[in-house]
């Protein structure tokens, strides 16, 4: 998709092609992979350029070290594609193949979040929660900020917000510096695949109070 402008930057690509990146982070990663061809082929370079440190660390004396078998099991896993092949969900409708494996192949069940705003957890737990929001045209989301790290992959319309705007397959990564209202745009609803590793912080008392209850 040739209109996206916000990618992965390559500290992420790189964890996610060594498997030492959050499960939750892992699923934005997929499913933005899944619909743009720049991250996918800048991870292809990355899964060679690991395989090709292992193959040199191997020939030294260290590296003698790893016993043949070993390496053998390491190179056969940097050979594995990251995404499942053949895939085992396809994309549907504005859900991306990996989006449709964490539903589980069905659509996803929304839970209202007030002000026309919904939400799907895919997952949740002490790594991390993953969902997917739902964003009337025109609609705000309560201003918040972020302990840990927030990936957001566009699904369908776009939002802004003081960064910047966000189309389909656009990313935003928002760390604990940014405090921010992301606004959709008018048009169609924006959807949204959001990934955080720690709990939003929600700015006013009401959505702080109903935390534990929405569990964002
Ligand atoms: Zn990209």
């Amino acid at each position: 998709m040739s209109s996206i402008t916000h990618h992965i930057p390559d500290e992420l690509l790189i964890a996610y092609a060594s498997g030492s990146l959050e499960q939750a982070f892992s699923l934005v990663l997929a499913a933005h992979i899944s619909m743009c061809d720049e991250c996918r082929a800048r991870l292809g370079a990355h899964e060679a350029v690991g395989g090709a440190m292992l193959e040199n660390a191997c020939g030294t004396e260290a590296g003698m070290a790893l016993s043949a078998d070993l390496k053998a099991r390491l190179l056969d896993a940097l050979d594995d594609p990251v995404e499942p092949a053949p895939p085992a969900y396809h994309r549907s409708g504005v859900f991306p193949g990996p989006v449709m494996e964490a539903l589980g192949g069905l659509p996803p069940k929304w839970k209202p979040l007030g002000m026309g705003v919904r939400q799907s957890i895919l997952s949740h737990g002490k790594g991390g929660s993953v969902r997917l929001l739902y964003i009337p045209s025109g609609q705000a989301v309560p201003d918040h900020g972020h302990n840990g790290l927030e990936l957001t992959l566009v699904l369908q319309g776009a939002f802004h917000d003081e960064t910047g705007r966000f189309g389909v397959g656009d990313v935003e990564i928002a760390d604990s510096d940014l405090e921010h209202t992301p606004v959709a745009e008018e048009g169609a609803a924006c959807i949204c695949l959001a990934a955080t590793n720690a709990a939003l912080r929600f700015r006013s008392f009401i959505p702080r109070l109903l935390q534990p209850v929405f569990r964002i």
